[in-house]
């Protein structure tokens, strides 16, 4: 168990193998890192060290390990589950000092970058070259690389280009154990299982990777955004269902209603269009031809699904304009509500309108507002549930709501989380997709990776079983030790 002595001993390394600045002990310092995205939970580490390569990192994993001090690593500090929420009496380990690209190399499309790296950046520096990084989150001018790798992060643009896990080939990954271990490489297709799979979602529960080589994409030779108004998210969404069962994949397509417009009309002033109950962005790219077949198909359908207007934007100011409602929509609901919980869950994309029905109904009869706004290509949902938790019981009606709307998500074949992973937040709600022996599995791969449980405990499981995390708490020996098909640590 980790004891001040531990902290202590971590300390003192990191006081060897990293300038003065880079561990951080003073309390009130300590609690600029109490929380990350999701601010209602909130721990002060023991100790924040803050190393600039992978060999300081791994040596601080090393003294973790050997004194059993818990670690938990964190990028920006932007995830909305509580993943980097720190451990009170562990380390934060923090890559923000970590934040060199290493190479851009055009001739196999791909980059190699430390995991500080805002994901915004090496879009940047790979625009000159004629290339991009296709993963987009919205916070993607602050998220980093580590972080999008950890949650398997998504964007607008991951309808068609795929998540982060389709675009990191290989990493450098420091064992719970402070070994350093290389995972895929710049070619495809390495023998052997597929640990770096095992490694990109994992929320940081494994080891912390200290260098990315992601593919990068061709920059479009056409882009062309619509914004397009309907009187419902129903209509909205069978014009989605009809576009990809077309067989068109825009690069995206997101839904907004009506009082996601709202808030946004308050905040930014983006001029959608007036009386729509929904709006959809849908941007289309690739080959000028192609573009130009999409695009008109793309307004066919829409106008045979109830759009009352439709805008294109010709030139990259408008797009900016019409992209801005957008990526302001969770920030903007701050001008309407002055708290509220950014849910996020997966729902078949043919299930939109049900579902969207489904969550005005539990609005409706609960009183709590929902604003919608969301990736609609993927079924990706980010429900933002109003409250004023200056009014008792608000936030835990809010909380209530939230939950009745994961429930529809898993319900209607879906899962608990798109984008923004389980973390602290929804470790509770595991239970409702996976049964004990599911989760006790699941847990057999992280023992492999993480025999003494100290790489951000506490994240993703909601009975931390096996390897000892709770010793005693788990009940009789998993179906697959009882057939001598796997084995506890
Ligand atoms: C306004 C806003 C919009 C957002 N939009 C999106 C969106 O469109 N799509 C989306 O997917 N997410 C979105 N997010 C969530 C968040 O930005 C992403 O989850 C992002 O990937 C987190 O990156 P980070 O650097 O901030 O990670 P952190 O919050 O610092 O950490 C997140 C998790 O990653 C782990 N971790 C961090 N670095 C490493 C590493 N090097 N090795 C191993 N584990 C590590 C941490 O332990 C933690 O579990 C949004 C957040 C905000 C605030």
């Amino acid at each position: 168990m980790p004891t001040t002595a531990g902290i202590a001993a971590v300390a003192e390394a990191a006081g060897r193998l990293l300038p003065d600045e880079g561990v951080i002990t003073d309390r009130s310092r300590l609690r600029t890192y109490e929380c990350d995205g999701l601010a209602h939970y909130r721990v002060t580490p023991a100790l924040v060290v803050i190393p600039e390569d992978a060999r300081q990192l791994a040596g601080i994993v090393r003294v973790c390990a050997e004194h059993q001090v818990p670690f938990v690593a964190r990028g920006s500090g932007t995830g909305l589950s509580g993943g980097a929420l720190p451990h009170a009496e562990g380390v934060l380990i923090v890559t923000s000092r970590m934040r060199s690209i290493t190479a851009v190399r055009r001739d196999d499309q791909r980059a190699v970058v430390e995991p500080g790296v805002i994901n915004l950046d090496v879009t940047k520096a790979a625009t000159p070259e004629g290339y991009y990084y296709a993963p987009d989150p919205s916070s993607q001018q602050i998220c980093s690389i580590g972080g999008n790798v950890a949650e398997n992060s998504g964007g607008a643009h991951c309808l068609k280009y795929g998540f982060t896990t389709n675009h990191v080939v290989g990493a450098d990954f420091v064992t719970a154990d402070g070994e350093t271990v290389t995972l895929g490489g710049v070619a495809p297709d390495n023998p052997g299982y597929d640990l770096l799979g095992a490694v990109v979602g994992s929320e940081g529960t494994l080891g912390i990777v200290t260098s990315v080589i992601v593919r990068l994409v061709r920059l479009p030779e056409e882009v062309r955004t619509l914004l397009v108004g309907f009187e419902s998210t129903d209509q909205a969404g069978a014009a989605t269902s009809a576009i990809i069962g077309a067989g068109i994949v825009p690069a995206a397509i997101e839904m907004m209603d009506a009082l996601a417009i709202e808030a946004a009309e308050a905040a930014v002033h983006c001029n959608y269009p007036e009386g729509a109950g929904a709006v959809l962005v849908i941007e289309l790219d690739g080959p000028a031809v192609e573009v130009e077949q999409e695009y008109a198909e793309v307004e066919r359908l829409c106008r045979e699904n109830g759009s009352f207007e439709q805008r294109v934007a010709s030139d990259p100011t408008e797009r900016a304009l019409i992209w801005r409602g957008r990526k302001s929509a969770f920030a903007a609901v701050g001008r309407i509500s002055p708290d509220y919980i950014v849910q996020d869950g997966v729902i078949p994309r043919t299930a939109l309108p049900e579902v969207l029905r489904s969550i005005a109904e539990v609005s409706r009869s609960s009183g709590v507002r929902v604003a919608n706004v969301f990736h609609a290509g993927d079924g990706n949902l980010h429900p933002l549930v109003l409250f004023d938790d200056a009014v008792e019981g608000a936030g835990d009606a809010a909380e209530k709501v939230s939950g009745a709307i994961l429930d529809l998500c898993i319900e209607h074949g879906g899962s608990i989380t798109g984008e923004h992973g389980v973390g602290m937040d929804k470790a509770a709600y595991m239970p409702r997709m996976y049964t004990d022996e599911d989760l006790d599995t699941m847990q057999l791969v992280r023992c492999a990776f993480d025999p003494q449980s100290i790489s951000n405990p506490g994240k993703i499981f909601p009975t931390p079983r096996l390897c000892g995390e709770v010793p005693g708490r788990k009940k009789g020996a998993h179906p697959l030790q009882e057939a001598g098909l796997a084995e506890v640590f």
